[in-house]
């Protein structure tokens, strides 16, 4: 992936699906059907919540964030209230459950946020939490079924566990053939240039702990088992 794909800002990698609605990159899209396949064999209906994100989106959820306008939460997803946190802790706060804008996963197309459609009670709303994937959980055979199957589609759980920056998120699949490359040639100058050049609420909060952002909530990740 060049750097614009890299960092969001282009659509050249990815691949839109409509059954099921998703974007993904063009690397990914047999092997995440071929999943979808085996999950539907067992009863459970493999659809993405979230796929491919581009770095405008990921902005317009940061700054929302940061202004209040959407619910902040701690790492037990109470919610936080903004005007009581300062701009450190806010930071913290937002990247405990959403990545920095150039820096996501998501804009790689190489990871996916997967529900099972089929386990949803009516009227239910799905808020992605891990309460939902745990063993008393909506999704807990999901999960169970992603922890036996994913590794033979290419698959793992980037945020399996808490490493001290992203919190856990069993929802969160990544394709590692795709996605482990793609951190490797992201580096901290290019994430630097990219911040630098945008509109992105508390700018200089957050250029000023990049180095830390960079090791903390991007690199510490948990690699295929
Ligand atoms: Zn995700």
């Amino acid at each position: 992936m060049n750097e614009l794909e890299l960092t969001g800002r282009a659509r050249t990698h990815v691949v839109e699906l409509s059954q099921p609605n998703c974007v993904v990159h063009y690397e990914v899209a047999a092997s995440f059907l071929s999943m979808r396949d085996a999950a539907a064999y067992d009863g459970i209906d493999l659809v993405a919540r979230s796929s491919f994100r581009d770095f405008n989106s990921q902005m317009a959820i940061w700054n929302r964030k940061w202004a209040g306008e959407k619910p902040l939460y701690d790492r037990n997803s109470q919610p936080l209230e903004r005007a009581k946190l300062g701009d450190y802790e806010a930071v913290d706060a937002i990247l405990y459950w959403s990545a920095i804008p150039g820096g996501s996963r998501h804009h790689w197309g190489s990871d996916i946020d997967l529900i099972d459609a089929a386990a949803v009670p009516a009227g239910y709303a799905v808020q992605l939490i891990p309460e939902e994937y745990a063993p008393n959980g909506i999704f807990a055979r999901l999960s169970q079924w992603l922890d036996a199957n994913m590794q033979r589609y290419g698959f793992f759980r980037p945020y399996r566990t808490n490493r001290g920056g992203v919190s856990p998120e069993p929802w969160h699949l990544s394709y590692a053939a795709v996605s482990l490359p793609a951190l490797e040639s992201l580096s901290l100058s290019m994430l630097r240039q990219v911040i630098d050049a945008s509109s992105i609420a508390g700018k200089p909060q957050v250029l000023a702990r990049l180095p830390e952002i960079y090791t903390r909530f991007m690199l510490a990740i948990d690699g295929p088992q």
